[in-house]
């Protein structure tokens, strides 16, 4: 690039950044740049970074559970929000896998993740991470907007601006605007359109997920998780703080599952209502309907994945992070830390003053697409393996939760050993 370029795209970060989305990234990635000593200089402005969603409100209520991983924890610290997640939160201690006849596959200790990767692996309600990010951000002076869809975006060449328009009909102009929209982002449909590439369909591997939150069940230790493996379906529970748990069903349903689609009551309830009688492998509990009683937040989704080969267009001016540039199935466990990832990535680059534009992002896909396509890969064979559809598959299923401790470490090093910190702060 030549150095009139570089001097123009600097000069353009002069405006505050229009971030779209207060999920995971959104508010982990304002956070930094409101707290960053590095922020004014860079954008020119004391004004705190602005947030803009669609969602009327905030709501504590949205979504079921989440994990945090060792691979993020150690960005969270920094932000100073890790002593609240982790209260809110539940440390796994011990996952134990059960085949559908009531054998035990195997078993997974929690202690593995905190002396391996130096932090726990902890579930807590999207709501309460949500929750906690978005108190943090606020106080650290971020302009949280609620309300506020994105209906359309567009770049103007000449000013060198990003222009986003409301469903309100009200209109914004930034430097650059980061999308963190979630999977069905708006950003990431700008951004193909200004590619001038068709968008890629996302994949799907036929699966379905109903999942809820329990009221306390205090036959289940704190801290301890459970699934039963079966043919094409996967029931089980995941702990949460004062034993209440996030529970899932996991079902093959190809022809069912829609792009985007949430299903409706009544296929809610007629998983329940298959799923009511099965086992469940905690004494005093016994059924898996004892779990599902008095639960809360019921919803049913498919499952997609993607991992997009672009992350940004119009010299850097426009940037997907989180699900918006690699929407993922969960069985990694990984949707909220590949988040935090990308917003700590993202931060670092664009935080470092001498930089333009085009090769932060240019930085940005380097460092974030190898991994995040490992990571989506990862998380769909697991998902495939998982629900052991065929009988070579159930085998190998069966057979991989008997890895010993030192082998699992070996080989998950990559995940959770590769962990991003904020620098400067
Ligand atoms: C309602 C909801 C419930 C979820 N529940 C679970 C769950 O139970 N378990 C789980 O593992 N994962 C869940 N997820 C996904 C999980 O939060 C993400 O995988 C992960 O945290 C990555 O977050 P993100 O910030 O990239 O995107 P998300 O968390 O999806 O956040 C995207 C945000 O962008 C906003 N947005 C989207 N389009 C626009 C627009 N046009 N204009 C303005 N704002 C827009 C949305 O309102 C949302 O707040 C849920 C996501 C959502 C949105």
């Amino acid at each position: 690039m030549s150095a009139t370029a570089t001097a123009t795209a600097t000069a353009t970060k002069r405006l505050p950044p229009l971030i779209i989305g207060s999920g995971i990234s959104g508010l982990t990635f304002s956070t930094i740049l409101a707290k960053h000593p590095n922020y004014p200089k860079v954008f020119g402005t004391t004004k705190p970074p602005r947030v803009f969603d669609a969602a009327k409100e905030f709501s504590a209520k949205l979504g079921a559970g989440l994990s945090i991983a060792p691979n993020a924890v150690p960005a969270l610290k920094q932000l100073g929000v890790w002593d609240e997640i982790r209260a809110a939160g539940c440390e796994m201690d011990r996952v134990c896998i059960f085949s559908e006849s009531k054998k035990e596959l195997g078993h997974m200790s929690g202690d593995m993740y905190r002396e391996a990767w130096g932090a726990p692996l902890l579930t807590i309600e999207r709501g309460l991470l949500q929750q906690i990010l978005l108190k943090h951000a606020q106080e650290s002076g971020v302009d949280v907007q609620y309300n506020k869809k994105v209906t359309s975006i567009t770049v103007d060449k000449r000013s060198e601006t990003v222009f986003i328009t409301f469903s309100d009909g009200t209109t914004e102009t930034g430097s650059m605007l980061i999308g963190a929209d979630g999977a069905h982002s708006i950003t990431r449909k700008t951004m193909y359109s200004l590619l001038g590439t068709p968008e890629p369909p996302m994949r799907t591997r036929g699966i379905s997920t109903l999942y809820g939150i329990s009221a306390p069940i205090p036959q289940i230790p704190l801290g301890h998780t459970q699934w039963v493996m079966g043919t094409n379906e996967i029931w089980g529970t995941w702990a949460l703080a004062n034993h209440k748990t996030f529970w899932f069903i996991n079902e093959y349903e190809p022809e069912k599952v829609k792009e985007g689609q949430w299903f409706d009551d009544a296929d809610v309830e007629a998983t329940k209502k298959r799923f009511e009688d099965r086992w469940f492998p905690v004494e005093g509990v016994g059924r898996f309907g004892d779990v599902m009683r008095d639960s809360d937040r019921c919803i049913k989704v498919g499952l997609w994945e993607k991992s997009y080969e672009h992350v940004h267009a119009a010299d850097g001016k426009i940037v997907l992070m989180g699900d918006a540039a690699h929407p993922m199935v969960p069985f990694a466990g990984q949707g909220a830390n590949t988040a935090i990832e990308d917003a700590v990535t993202l931060a670092n680059l664009l935080l470092s003053p001498a930089a333009s534009l085009p090769t932060i992002a240019e930085a940005y896909a380097a460092q974030r697409i190898p991994r995040t396509k490992k990571i989506v890969d990862f998380a769909g064979l697991t998902g495939t393996l998982q629900m052991g559809g065929g009988g070579v598959v159930r085998r190998v299923r069966d057979w991989t939760y008997m890895t010993p401790r030192w082998v699992l470490e070996r080989s998950m090093g990559w995940l959770y050993g590769v962990q991003p910190r904020i620098e400067g702060l």
